[in-house]
């Protein structure tokens, strides 16, 4: 259990035991016996210290959010224990904001859907993934495209803050799969995504796969690349990318044999769209010497993860400079004086 400042969530982790299914890259059988299932008298120590230490102002802006997969599968009678020592923390006067859980997309009807609202639960992710029933049946998810669609929703239709998670780079999924799971998970109109690229996990049937060979995906560059065309295709559409790549805290860093995993993967992304822009510059005018500029948010994904992308210019020889303007907005690169929006640039006519 911690509290994650930057999001103002109060995270309470749920590992999902005895879980019946076996997604191809899931290692729960392996972190069951050390993840503990938090007790409901646990629960509410912990809700009752957060209380007390986040100030009063900050209340309405901070949720309860149990986390780690299928929340509304998990044993009724559990659920409804830990919910009820949540919700005594929304309810009280100055209260938290509400309860954010993800859950699977075949583990939501309305009954449940009624019972979450009683409790206080504001926000629902589900755990989408692909929207490619091949790819959902090779990687063993034991729901479909059409469940995803369904349970969105009703979700939407109860008025909860809708959440759909995506991985990128499943095994068997093509460029096209990974397409038509954007284009499908941005027409369920969510409120939030976020865009997991794969990570394969030792203990994993992935893993299994990679260690024979058998599993071959994109490269690194093409991952990011892709990622890039999300990040524009949502952002276009208003719909927020709240988490591009997986946390280290999610353990993956001491487990993972393979696939995409990276410390800084959004910045790697950001980074490409800025890039992008700078090519897209240079294609136009084949100017002498470019003059970038951004807003000071932007200068680490301007000149690149580790400086990539001021390496890449020195290497192609033109003359740069980088320079701050906060008139610029988040969204906005300044070359030689034209602005661009970094995510209107997109890498590939597959948009
Ligand atoms: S990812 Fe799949 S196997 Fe792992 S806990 Fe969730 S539903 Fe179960």
């Amino acid at each position: 259990m911690a509290v994650n400042k930057r999001h103002s969530n109060i995270s309470v982790f749920v590992p999902h035991m005895g879980c019946p299914h076996t997604c191809s890259f899931c290692n729960q059988r392996t972190i069951s016996s050390t993840a503990a299932a938090p007790a409901p008298e646990e629960t509410d120590k912990m809700l009752k210290e957060a209380f007390s230490r986040i100030p009063a102002e900050r209340h309405s802006d901070t949720e309860i959010a149990f986390f780690g997969g299928s929340f509304t599968a998990i044993d009724r009678e559990y659920m409804a224990t830990l919910l009820s020592a949540a919700a005594k923390y929304v309810f009280c006067e100055g209260g938290f904001g509400g309860i954010r859980i993800s859950t699977r997309p075949d583990c939501i009807d309305e009954e449940i859907l009624i019972l979450l609202k009683s409790y206080g639960v504001t926000s629902i992710e589900l755990g989408a993934q692909s929207m490619s029933d091949r790819v959902l049946e090779l990687n063993e998810r034991g729901h479909t495209a059409d469940d995803v669609r369904k349970s969105a929703r009703l979700i939407k239709e109860h008025g909860f803050e809708t959440g759909l998670q995506m991985m990128v780079g499943l095994y068997g999924s093509t460029v096209e799969d990974e397409m038509l799971t954007m284009r499908e998970i941005a027409d369920c109109s969510p409120d939030t995504v976020r865009i997991y690229p794969t990570v394969i996990l030792d203990g994993t049937h992935l893993g299994e796969l990679y260690r024979k060979g058998l599993y071959k995906t994109f490269s690194f560059e093409e991952c990011v690349s892709l990622c890039g065309d999300m990040l524009c295709y949502f952002h276009n559409r208003n719909i927020r990318v709240i988490r591009l790549g997986l946390h280290a805290e999610d353990g993956v860093e001491n487990n993972a044999i393979g696939g995409f995993y990276h410390p800084a993967f959004a910045q790697l992304v950001r980074s490409e769209l800025f890039m992008r822009a700078i090519l897209r510059a240079l294609k136009n005018n084949s100017p002498e010497k470019l003059e970038i500029a951004v807003c000071g948010k932007n200068t680490d994904c301007a000149v690149g993860h580790k400086k990539s992308n001021r390496k890449r210019l020195t290497e192609m020889g033109i003359p740069f400079s980088f320079s701050v303007d906060n008139s610029l907005t988040e969204d906005e690169i300044s070359i030689n004086k034209e602005v661009y929006n970094v995510f209107k640039i997109t890498g590939d006519a597959r948009l």
